[in-house]
Order: structure tokens, then sequence, then C-alpha cells
């Protein structure tokens, strides 16, 4: 299955408020997707939408083949917690468990969700942490981390759910910028892995470097969609030219 993410025609509304008006994409496997575009434009509620944390009023939603939304309806919740299982998600403010530690952070969805005993995980566990440079972190409190490094640990924790789609949600928005590049590195190693991601970004130099899918959405759609170097160098709608503008 080469195709990882498909969306027609996306609608959401939060009462009056038209945030989704008609969304289509698709998304390859290891297609590396910068989601850009103004606040307010609808990012975070399309992928919220993604993982059914909101839920769309019209339009399809398929992950891996499956429909998670059909013409606005979902499927039973089994179905639909075996769809989101598929992804993991990494938001602004990390929303690590502040009573944990590190490893606790990082066998807990695991252990709960997929019965797994600690033993079986621990590899995995310390793995991840190398990977992210935080190895030495392990039975620390979250408390006692920068955000880089609690940004990085909610990545490993994303990744010891093996999703086969990695969301983030303006994953360095909340760090000061010289946190900025260690959290960014990640994200770009695992996109030379092959990772399947889609990350709303206002990162324009990471989008053009790490992604190798430029989308810019405005009001609630899709205005301008393609490589990096097209999108960001050479946008062809006004709207896209003027959001640049003003960021880059
Ligand atoms: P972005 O992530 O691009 O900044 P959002 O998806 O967060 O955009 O928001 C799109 C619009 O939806 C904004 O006008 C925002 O105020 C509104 N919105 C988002 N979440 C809610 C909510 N839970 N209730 C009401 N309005 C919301
Ligand atoms: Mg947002």
């Amino acid at each position: 299955m080469d195709q990882m993410i498909a969306v027609h025609n996306l609608q959401k509304n939060f009462d009056d408020l038209v945030v989704l008006n008609g969304i289509n994409l698709e998304l390859k496997r290891g297609q590396v997707t910068a989601l850009i575009g103004p606040s307010g434009s609808g990012k975070s509620t399309l992928l919220r939408c993604l993982v059914e944390l909101e839920r769309a009023h019209a339009g399809d939603i398929i992950i891996e083949g499956e429909h998670l939304c059909k013409e606005g309806h979902y499927p039973h919740e089994r179905v639909i917690a075996s769809i989101c299982g598929k992804m993991g998600m990494v938001f602004q403010q990390f929303n690590l468990f502040p009573h944990m530690t590190i490893e606790q952070n990082l066998l807990c969805a695991p252990m709960s969700l997929k019965k797994m005993p600690k033993s079986k995980l621990l590899p995995m566990c310390h793995d991840l942490l190398a990977k992210v440079g935080l190895s030495d972190k392990i039975h620390e409190m979250p408390s006692h981390l920068s955000g880089g490094q609690k940004q990085r640990v909610a990545i490993a924790r994303a990744l010891m759910m093996n999703p086969d789609i990695l969301l983030f949600d303006e994953p360095t928005s909340a760090l000061d910028p010289e946190l900025t590049q260690e959290v960014l590195e990640v994200i770009r190693s695992l996109g030379k892995e092959k990772m399947t991601m889609i990350i709303a970004t206002h990162e324009i130099g990471f989008a053009r470097d790490a992604a190798n899918h430029v989308i810019f959405m405005d009001k609630g759609v899709v205005v301008e969609e393609g490589l990096p170097d097209a999108v960001i160098d050479r946008p062809t709608q006004e709207r896209t030219k003027l959001f640049l503008q003003k960021i880059y």
C-alpha cells in the first residue's frame, strides 16, 4: 500500500465557524509533508481529525486503505482505535505525564494498550532514547528536562507504539530558538529513515530541506501543494506568496 492517508472533501465546523472547508490530500509512504499556513488556517484541526481527536462533519478520511470517516460517518470504536493505533502524534506542548519518569512515559502506552510486558519493551525504550540522544535521562522526571529534551522524549514515546505515520503539531513552537534545531534534527533523521510524517510548522527553512512535500493551507482549504522548492521558492498562488513574504 503506497498510499498512507487520503482525505476527500473534509469539512469541519465549530458551531458557525467553518474551519475545514473541503480538504483534499493524499500522502504516500515515506512522504515527509510540511503543513504550513497562517494561524487559524485549520492545520491543528486537520491533524486532530486525522487521529480522531476531532470529528469531521462530512468527507472521507482513509488511513492505509481503511475508512476512519466515510461521508462524515465513523465506524465502531474498536475500528477507530485500530486505525488510529497506526498513527502517533506529537504536540506543541509535549504532553508528557509529569508524575512519571521518562522510562514510565515511554512504557505506559504500549504496556496498557498492547499488553506487552515491561521486559519486552525495555530494549526498545533504551534504543529510542539513544536515538533521540537522551539515554542518560531515562530515570529523570520531565520537570528536570529542557523543552527540547521533553520534545525529544515525546517523539521517542510516540515511536514506542511503532506507528506507520507520525503527526507533529508545531513541535518547536513552544521552544526557545536554540532548542529548536535539536528537535528538528530528530525529525529530519526520521525522514531519512523513510518514516511517513506530516508536520505542521512555521519553520520554512526546515520545510524546504527536510520535507519532500509541502502543503500550504489557508482558511480551511489546501491552496497549493507540491515539492518544497516549487511551493516555497516558486509559489503560484497569491495567498501563498503573501504568507511566505510575511514569515520568510
Ligand atoms: P491553526 O492550527 O492553523 O492555527 P486551528 O486548526 O487551530 O488553526 O484553528 C482553526 C480555527 O478553528 C481557528 O479560528 C480556531 O479559533 C478555531 N478552533 C480551533 N479549535 C476550536 C475549538 N475547539 N472550538 C472552537 N473553535 C476552534
Ligand atoms: Mg495550530
